[in-house]
């Protein structure tokens, strides 16, 4: 177990800045998720802690010691990568005792932890099969096997799950906490997924454009986005325009937010509504909520809820996910629609691409 701190990193490919003034702690044992759009930086990152890239500035840290000096076989990380990366010509057992043998470990030793570590992610049946002889998930339990037995004080993890089916991503997650839990090992995982960032880790940092844009608790991110990026990034959101007039604010469909926001307000303003905050109107409004009139686009029963899309008269398009209500479900497209919101839980935001939150 180990924590890392990282200082002003900041990685540059010629004039493209990958990395620009990352600055972050992990404690020791946590699982820690770097998340973000292709491009973000964020593979980038996590290849400079493993030390395949080298930083132009900057700090990393593992307990207290700096690292980023040194060459990538003395860091003591595991890597796990999207391909396995594992040897075709060796069995699953040479495969995990390779790490071992390379460190001159007695043989006697090898073969004790390599057993260990092949029963930690439930392979013990398979040590002599051939990794063509393995699943898409047998074989990234060997490349995860490859990283452990090692004993790293970091596991450091690219996309493990991105080349595994639905289903099959979905079993291995909840494995591989499994195992990090079991192991109390400090994990930085990377992932485009924010379904599996939320499900697994203990920090997600978001990342856009080589800045960090927040790191919190998946709960937090969620329900407390900083920025405006944040907020469309991880899970669904209605974004709808404010207009402002002296101290009155309104949605630019009408209904009335005077005091919703109480600190500064910058020119433009934009209030975020999740899918799942919005209903469909079905009598009178109370005070604690709003209104929002639009058309009816579409609407889409599957099974436990219905998705209802609707446009607002400002031009906005809105979705809706809610219990399935045959009265909407029978609804022809092109009908006037209200959709209703508590005021509790509208967002506000500078209107720009990483604009902050607006209290
Ligand atoms: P993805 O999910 O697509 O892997 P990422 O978030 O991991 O994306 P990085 O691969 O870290 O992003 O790339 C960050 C930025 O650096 C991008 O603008 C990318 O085009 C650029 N970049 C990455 N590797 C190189 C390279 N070897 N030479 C030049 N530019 C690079």
């Amino acid at each position: 177990m180990a924590s890392v701190e990282i200082t002003g990193l900041r990685k540059l490919y010629g004039t493209v800045v990958a990395l620009s003034d990352i600055t972050l702690t992990i404690p020791s044992g946590s699982f820690y998720t770097l998340l973000g759009p292709s491009g973000c930086g964020k593979t980038t990152l996590l290849r400079t802690i493993a030390g395949f890239h080298m930083q132009n500035s900057g700090q990393i840290r593992v307990d207290g010691n700096p690292i980023e000096a040194l060459p990538a076989y003395r860091r003591n990380v595991g890597m796990v990568f999207q391909d396995y990366a594992i040897f075709p010509h060796l069995s699953v057992r040479d495969n995990v005792a390779f790490g071992l043998k390379q460190r001159k470990v007695a043989s006697a030793q090898i073969t004790k932890r390599v057993a260990d570590v092949l029963e930690v992610v439930q392979l013990g049946a398979y040590a002599d099969r051939m990794p063509h002889e393995l699943s898409g998930g047998q074989q990234q339990r060997v490349g995860l096997a490859r990283a452990i037995v090692i004993e790293p004080k970091v596991l450091l993890m690219d996309e493990p799950l991105s080349n595994l089916d639905a289903r099959l991503r979905v079993d291995l997650r909840a494995e591989l906490r499994r195992i990090q839990n079991e192991l109390g090992i400090t994990t930085i995982y990377v992932t485009h997924d924010q379904e599996e960032a939320l499900a697994m880790s203990d920090t997600v940092c978001v990342m856009y454009g080589g800045v960090i844009q927040q790191a919190a608790s998946p709960l937090d991110i969620y329900l407390r986005p900083e920025n405006r990026f944040v907020a469309t990034f991880v899970g669904a959101n209605n974004f709808l325009g404010v207009a402002q007039d002296g101290d009155r604010l309104t949605l630019k469909t009408g209904a009335d937010l005077t005091g919703a926001i109480k600190g500064e307000r910058p020119a433009t303003i934009t209030c975020a509504i999740r899918p799942e905050a919005l209903r469909v109107a079905t009598g009178p409004v109370a005070d604690h909520q709003i209104r929002v009139p639009a058309t009816l686009r579409e609407v889409s029963f599957i099974g436990r809820e219905m998705e209802v899309f609707g446009t607002t008269q400002a031009g906005e398009d809105l979705k809706c996910i809610a219990r399935p209500d045959p009265a909407v479900i029978e609804l022809q497209p092109g009908s006037p629609i209200e959709f209703l919101a508590d005021r509790a839980d509208l967002l506000f935001f500078e209107d720009s691409v990483t604009g902050a939150r607006l209290t």
